[in-house]
């Protein structure tokens, strides 16, 4: 049997961790016993339908490497699929037209909320004459649920778990209008495109035993479900808005790679030993259902921020800086040139080992693509105050040394000026220096960041900080 797992997420104008996390989980699953990964849109709601949410998923799968195989199907698109499948139940005796009005369906509903019932409707049309049917009122078509006994599901992840019959329904299948309603469309849906194994959000095990009901009307193969337990925030409560960033983009903008993503949703609620960095490699070769916890799976910043800083400073520089890019832009209008790209590289071991996140790794690394004149933050101006020797002392030095220009000599450069100027602490020039060059108070080691610029334009810079 070829495993097929699914990701038919409902387009809702952005893709939510929690979802990314399910398409991660159901691909990895597919990868590892050489299945394959669909995806479904579930874009029946048209009134609320649009493209740019369909987008949105798409390039949140993409952006996380998460690939499929075959066409994207749109649920829509299989209406009359799904609205044949429903006749065929009619036919079968598996399912009812149900003519019940709205006033009686109230009353119905009533009745339940007073005696205690969990299920409302009193399947009063499931064997009645259709002789009987008024001509006024559109019906529903209901389906034949059992009505003694229990439906076991048998979850990968929730183990065993039964619910009385009577507790389900005889739910509607096909609308009064024709329109097939959520819980056939999924079923028939998984049918056709040979879904084998079900892995989503335990928000869904309800649906299960409903689904399960459809499965078996039309003789079909039930596949395996797995019900992952739902994200948490630290406090324990449903991971929502007010405990951070929800969606795969916003994660994105705040400057996480989608390894570092996608390693942490895979740990939320799924372990192999120990290990906390589990490249994808290892992910498809390592990942199964029997590992995933029952326990609700909260989410920790501080843990994902750690994840990214190691798969930055694991990164291949040329990946990293085209990653880097649209920041550079976005937060500074920088475009890095040739000189810049190449002063980033050459200064890329220590960015990347300081950086937590692509902003932050963007922020230490601007000034190596900024040119002079320099604007200066506040702090680096209060550093430049008062630094007009300091500063001289420097250039004096840099522009009368012939050898070569590096980390050392930069160094011991300050130190000199530190002496002669009874400065004492080196700080009392590197950090003018600093601010001079970088036109900020924090960065990579400045007599490193000097030999990176080089003689010439370390000179520029401090004359641009003298002539502010
Ligand atoms: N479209 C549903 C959702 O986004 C998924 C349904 C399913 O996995 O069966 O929650």
């Amino acid at each position: 049997m070829t495993v097929v797992t699914r990701f038919p997420p409902s387009p809702t104008g952005f893709m939510h961790v929690g979802n990314a996390r399910t398409a991660l989980f159901n691909w990895l699953y597919a990868r590892h016993y050489d299945g394959k990964f669909v995806v479904r849109i579930e874009d029946t709601d048209r009134k609320r339908h649009s493209e740019e949410a369909v987008a949105a998923i798409m390039d949140g799968l993409e952006w996380l490497g998460l690939n499929y195989d075959g066409e994207v199907i749109s649920q829509f698109s299989k209406l009359d699929r799904h609205t044949e499948v429903a006749k065929e139940m009619i036919a079968k005796g598996q399912a009812y037209y149900c003519y019940c009005t709205a006033e009686e369906l109230e009353e119905m509903r009533e009745n339940a909320r007073a005696a205690g019932h969990k299920t409302f409707y009193d399947r009063r049309w499931r064997d009645a004459d259709a002789a009987s049917a008024p001509k006024d009122v559109k019906p529903v078509v209901r389906i034949k649920a059992p009505v003694e006994g229990e439906t076991t599901i048998n979850d990968k992840v929730q183990g065993e778990v039964t619910v009385a019959n009577d507790q389900l329904d005889d739910f509607i299948i096909l609308r009064s209008d024709g329109t097939p309603t959520y819980m056939l469309s999924v079923v028939v849906d998984d049918h056709d495109m040979g879904i084998t194994h079900v892995i989503r959000g335990d928000d869904h095990l309800n649906n299960t035993f409903r689904q399960k009901i459809i499965f078996d009307a039309m003789g079909w193969d039930v596949p395996v479900f797995a019900h992952l337990p739902l994200l948490h925030g630290a406090d324990g409560a449903k991971f929502s808005k007010r405990h951070g960033a929800q969606s795969v983009q916003e994660f994105r903008e705040m400057g996480y790679l989608p390894e570092a993503l996608s390693n942490y949703l895979l740990r939320l609620g799924w372990s192999h030993g120990d290990e906390e960095v589990i490249p994808r490699d290892k992910a498809i070769e390592w990942f199964d259902l029997d590992h995933v916890g029952k326990a609700p799976a909260k989410f920790d910043f501080a843990k994902l921020e750690s994840l990214n800083a190691h798969y930055i400073n694991v990164s291949d520089a040329d990946d990293l800086l085209r990653q880097a890019l649209p920041f550079f832009k976005q937060r500074h209008d920088l475009v890095p040139d040739d000189i810049g790209i190449a002063r980033l590289k050459a200064g890329m071991d220590e960015l990347k080992s300081r950086a937590k996140t692509l902003l932050q790794f963007v922020d230490d690394a601007a000034f190596y693509v900024k040119a002079v004149p320099l604007s200066f933050d506040e702090k680096a101006q209060k550093n430049l105050e008062d630094a007009q020797a300091v500063l001289e002392g420097l250039l004096s030095v840099f522009e009368a040394h012939t050898g070569v220009f590096d980390s050392d000599f930069v160094q011991e450069s300050c130190k000199e000026i530190a002496d002669e100027l009874k400065e004492g602490k080196l700080g009392k020039v590197a950090m003018p220096l600093r601010a001079a060059l970088t036109g900020t108070t924090v960065s990579p080691s400045i007599f490193h960041a000097a030999e990176i610029l080089g003689k010439e334009e370390s000179c520029l810079r401090i004359k641009g900080a003298l002539e502010r």
